[in-house]
């Protein structure tokens, strides 16, 4: 399902940063935010934090979302989306989810926003990669005056309506985790459409620590408390090495996803995939809806394929959500995450594709 893939070059990088006497949040830190800013790959003005949910949670503080407001959220997500949304001392709403694509159904959000009066921001998932429909989220926002934020974990590398996720109006929020496009270990990073709002996060992900006024009397002032969210210059140098890959990773992830779409195209099997034609999802994963899918999981895995459930839905665990979400409770019985990472050959696809189409005969 996975594999580990990083560059070699990073074992230089490492050893730059440990023999330079400044491991933690330093100079290698501020370039590799500043490749990420050149990449066109995520948003604009990036700050680099420890993980992705530290990016969802600085993206709530600094939008300003009010405590004791209610947050959107879908419920086909990892749980760090509705998590940040509780630490941030909002109530979660959980909306529906649209089968064909896995991310959050406009209806649902709008049949939400036009009953909870208390509603401050929805936080969209651009599901395995799969964008989300942003213009139609940006016209309720206008509506209804609700801050939109991007959950972007799984969104490096996909296109909306013919444009790249870094021309997004909206706070993103990417990670870095081990089994993501851009694979740290731990790290993330949060993205602004204006400078002043990472320069607030870069504050923000370090307590707050402001050292402008740095004086022999003064070490930093805290103008506004934060948390300990910063990455350091030993996972920068390793995020450094890991974009230098990153364009031909996506490459062939893309490949791979049309490679299973054209295989599986007269199965039984549902594709879950973009509904635009100018939507292109980055590949992050390959999800397919199925009968008996316990049944299916074992039959691939005796056949030595790896799957994964993305996702349980979030009205499975203790987040105090109470609005039913069918589908989504539907899709998270009948999908299956296929194995879609770089390393995987187009005959391991084949036949994962060939072993499956027996499974679902
Ligand atoms: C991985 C993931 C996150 C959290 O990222 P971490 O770096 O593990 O904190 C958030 N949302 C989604 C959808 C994810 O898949």
């Amino acid at each position: 399902m996975y594999r580990p893939q990083v560059e070699p070059s990073s074992l230089i990088r490492l050893r730059q940063v440990i023999e330079s006497g400044w491991i933690g949040l330093g100079p290698v830190t501020g370039q590799f935010e500043q490749e990420l800013a050149v990449s066109d790959l995520i948003g604009k003005n990036p700050v680099a934090v420890n993980s992705g949910t530290a990016a969802l949670h600085l993206a709530l503080v600094v939008a300003d979302v009010p405590k004791g407001s209610a947050v959107v959220v879908p419920a086909n997500t990892f749980v760090s989306t509705a998590a940040v949304a509780l630490q941030h001392q909002c109530r979660v709403i959980l909306a529906d989810i649209e089968r064909a694509t896995g991310n959050v159904d406009l209806e649902s959000v709008r049949e939400i926003l036009d009953t909870e009066p208390d509603v401050s921001a929805v936080i969209a998932v651009h599901y395995a990669g799969i964008p989300c429909d942003l213009a139609g989220l940006s016209e309720l926002s206008h509506r209804y005056g609700v801050t939109v934020i991007e959950d972007c974990a799984h969104a490096i590398g996909s296109v909306w309506q013919g444009r790249p996720m870094s021309e997004s109006p909206n706070i993103q929020a990417y990670s870095f985790h081990a089994t993501k496009a851009l694979a740290i270990g731990e790290g993330g990073c949060v993205t602004f459409p204006d400078a002043a709002s990472a320069e607030r996060a870069k504050r923000l992900r370090r307590l707050g620590i402001d050292m402008s006024a740095r004086s022999w009397g003064n070490p930093y002032d805290i103008p506004e408390l934060g948390f300990k969210y910063n990455m350091g210059d030993i996972a920068a140098a390793v995020g450094l090495a890991q974009l230098e890959g990153l364009r031909e990773n996506l490459r062939k992830r893309r490949s791979n996803l049309i490679r299973y779409r054209e295989r599986l195209a007269d199965s039984p099997v549902e594709l879950v995939r973009e509904s635009g034609d100018s939507d292109r999802s980055g590949g992050f994963a390959v999800p397919i809806l199925v009968k008996n899918r316990e049944r299916v999981r074992k039959e691939l895995d005796a056949a030595g394929i790896e799957s994964e459930i993305y996702f349980r839905p979030l009205g499975a665990f203790p987040i105090g959500a109470t609005r039913p979400t069918p589908v989504a409770e539907r899709f998270a019985q009948d999908v299956i995450c296929l194995p879609i990472h770089p390393l995987i050959s187009l005959d391991e696809i084949d036949y994962v594709c060939d072993r499956l189409s027996e499974c679902v005969a």
